[in-house]
C-alpha cells in the first residue's frame, strides 16, 4: 500500500461475495475494511437464500404430514407463525455474527453504514447508528458487491399496498389470502411457502407460463404439480391496478377478474444495487440493464474499482458471487489473472417440489448442437407416494449432444431434486458422455438411479421452442 492511503482494498457490501473478497485478501496480509449499510451477511443470510430455504422447510411439513397419514400415522398438526419467524430469526441473527466474526478473526475492519464514493479512491461512509456521523476513508483499491434490490412496478395504481419478498419474511401474522405477481424464481419459491402454510395462493404472471428461461417440460411439469399442491396459477395476465378497501386488496387484471387477498407480493425481479452510490463521482459506467459494466476479470471502467455479485447482473448466484470473489482476489492480489467459468452452473428453485437443473435445456442444446440433440425423458410417482393416493410425479430429463454424445443438459422437478443436481453436475461439468452415465450401476430403490438408467430416446422435439 502505498502510504497515502488508509486501506489498501475496501469493500462495499458485506455479503456473501463482498465478505469472501475482504477475508481472503486479509489473510493475504493486505489491510482491508468493509462497509455494510445494513447486516452482515447480504441478501443471501439476511433475506434471501436462508430464510427462504428455512420457509420452504416450515412449509413442507404439512405436505409431509399427509404422506405419513397413508403410512399409518395420525397427525394433529398446526402451526405457529410467531414463533417460526422468531426462531428463524434468531438463526439469521447467530449467521451473520458467524460472518462478522470471521470478518474479525482475518483481519478486516468492519465499517457500519453506508459508503458513497467522493472519487475513485476516496469513500464517505455514514454511520448507520442514526447520528449522521461520517468518516472519509481513502483506499489503494476499490471492490463493489453491494448486489441488488427488488424491482416492482412503479407506476402500477395501488403497488405501494403491496410488498416485495423482503417484507414477506416479516409479515406480523400469515395471511389467509395471498397473490403473488411474477413467475420466476422468487414467485414460485414464496407461493410454494404459503401454499404449504395454508393460505389460499394465487400466482399471476404475464407470460404463457412459469419460469422463462428453464426447460419447457421443466415448465409445464412445475405449473401442473404447484396446481396440484393447491396454488391457483393464472397465467398471461397482469395487474391493471390494486385497490385497499375494508377486507383487503383488490386486484384489477387485464382480462376483467377482479380478485381480493389480503397480501399481494410482487416478485418481479431484483436490480443491481447502484443508487446513490455516486459511481460517476468515481469514474464507474453502468451498462444497458443498469448493472455495473465488469470486463471479464471484473474490473470496472476505473482502473483502481472491481465490481462483483449481482451488482454486476452477471449470474444472480451466491456461490456464484463467491467464486468471482476468489478470482477477483486471484487476479488482483495474486498475481494469477482468473475468471469464474459460468458454464454449466447448477441451480435449484425451490418451489414445491422443487427444481434442480444444470446446463442447457431442450431448445438451448438444439440451437447450439449442429448435429441435433438426443432427449430422455422420465415421469413417474416418486415410492414414497405409493400410500398417499397422490398423483405428483417427478420429471427427470437428459439432453444429450448427438454428435459428441455428452450430456449436456440435466433437469430434475421433484422431492430432493436440489440434492441430485449438485451431483448431476460434477458429470455435466466433466464432460461425460450419456454411455458414461449409463455405465454407472444405479443405487436401488431411489429417485436417482432413473439418471443412469434412462435408456428409451424420445423420438422427436416436444420441446414448445
Ligand atoms: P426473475 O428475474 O427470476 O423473475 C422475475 C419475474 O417477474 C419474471 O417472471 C418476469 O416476467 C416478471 N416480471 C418482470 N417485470 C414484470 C412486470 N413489469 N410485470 C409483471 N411481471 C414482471 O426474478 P426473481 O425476483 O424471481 O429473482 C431474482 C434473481 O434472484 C433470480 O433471477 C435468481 O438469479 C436469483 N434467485 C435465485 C434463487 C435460487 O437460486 N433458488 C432464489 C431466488 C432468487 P418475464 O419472465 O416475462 O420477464
Amino acid at each position: 500500500m502505498t502510504d497515502s492511503y488508509d486501506y489498501d482494498l475496501f469493500v462495499i457490501g458485506a455479503g456473501s461475495g463482498g465478505v469472501r473478497a475482504a477475508r481472503l485478501t486479509a489473510l493475504g496480509g493486505k489491510k482491508v475494511a468493509i462497509a455494510e449499510e445494513y447486516r452482515v451477511g447480504g441478501t443471501c443470510v439476511i433475506r434471501g437464500c436462508v430464510p427462504k430455504k428455512f420457509m420452504v422447510m416450515a412449509s413442507d411439513f404439512a405436505h409431509q404430514f399427509h404422506t405419513a397419514e397413508g403410512y399409518g400415522w395420525t397427525v394433529e398438526a398446526s402451526f405457529d407463525w410467531p414463533k417460526f419467524l422468531q426462531a428463524k430469526d434468531v438463526e439469521i441473527a447467530r449467521l451473520s455474527g458467524i460472518y462478522a466474526a470471521n470478518l474479525g478473526k482475518a483481519g478486516v475492519d468492519l465499517v457500519n453504514g453506508r459508503a458513497v464514493f467522493k472519487d475513485a479512491h476516496t469513500v464517505e461512509v455514514t454511520h448507520r447508528d442514526g447520528t449522521g456521523e461520517t468518516r472519509t476513508i481513502t483506499a489503494e483499491k476499490i471492490l463493489i458487491a453491494t448486489g441488488g434490490r427488488p424491482w416492482m412496478p412503479e407506476g402500477l395504481e395501488g403497488i405501494e399496498h403491496c410488498i416485495s419478498s423482503e417484507e414477506a419474511f416479516h409479515l406480523p401474522e400469515l395471511p389467509k389470502r395471498i397473490m403473488i405477481a411474477g413467475g420466476g424464481y422468487i414467485a414460485v419459491e414464496f407461493a410454494g411457502i404459503f401454499a404449504g402454510l395454508g393460505v389460499e395462493t394465487t400466482l399471476i404472471y404475464r407470460g404463457p407460463n412459469i419460469l422463462r428461461g428453464f426447460d419447457d417440460d421443466v415448465r409445464a411439469h412445475l405449473a401442473g404439480e404447484i396446481e396440484k399442491r393447491g396454488i391457483k396459477v393464472i397465467l398471461g395476465c397482469q395487474h391493471q391496478k390494486i385497490e385497499k378497501t375494508e377486507t383487503g386488496l383488490v386486484s384489477h387484471l387485464e382480462n376483467g377478474m377482479v380478485l381480493e387477498h389480503d397480501v399481494i407480493m410482487f416478485a418481479t425481479g431484483r436490480v443491481p444495487h447502484v443508487k446513490d452510490l455516486g459511481l460517476e463521482k468515481a469514474g464507474v459506467s453502468l451498462n444497458d440493464k443498469g448493472a455495473i459494466e465488469v470486463d471479464t476479470l471484473s474490473k470496472t471502467s476505473a482502473d483502481n474499482i472491481w465490481a462483483i455479485g449481482d451488482v454486476t447482473d452477471r449470474m444472480n448466484l451466491t456461490p456464484v458471487a463467491i467464486r468471482e470473489a476468489v478470482a477477483f482476489h486471484e487476479t488482483v492480489y495474486r498475481n494469477n489473472p482468473s475468471h469464474f467459468d459460468y458454464e454449466a452452473v447448477a441451480t435449484a428453485v425451490f418451489s414445491q417440489p422443487p427444481v434442480g437443473v444444470v446446463g442447457l435445456s431442450e431448445s438451448e442444446a438444439r440451437h447450439t448442437c449442429s448435429a441435433g440433440v438426443d432427449v430422455y425423458v422420465t415421469r413417474f410417482r416418486p415410492m414414497k407416494y405409493a400410500f398417499t393416493g397422490s398423483d405428483e410425479r417427478v420429471l427427470m430429463k437428459l439432453v444429450v449432444d448427438a454428435a459428441s454424445q455428452k450430456v449436456v443438459g440435466v433437469h430434475i422437478v421433484g422431492p430432493e431434486a436440489p440434492e441430485m443436481i449438485q451431483l448431476a453436475a460434477i458429470a455435466v461439468k466433466a464432460g461425460l458422455t450419456k454411455a458414461q452415465w449409463d455405465a454407472t450401476c444405479a443405487v436401488h430403490p431411489t429417485m436417482a438411479e432413473e439418471l443412469v438408467t434412462l435408456k428409451e430416446k424420445q423420438s422427436q422435439d416436444t420441446s414448445a421452442g
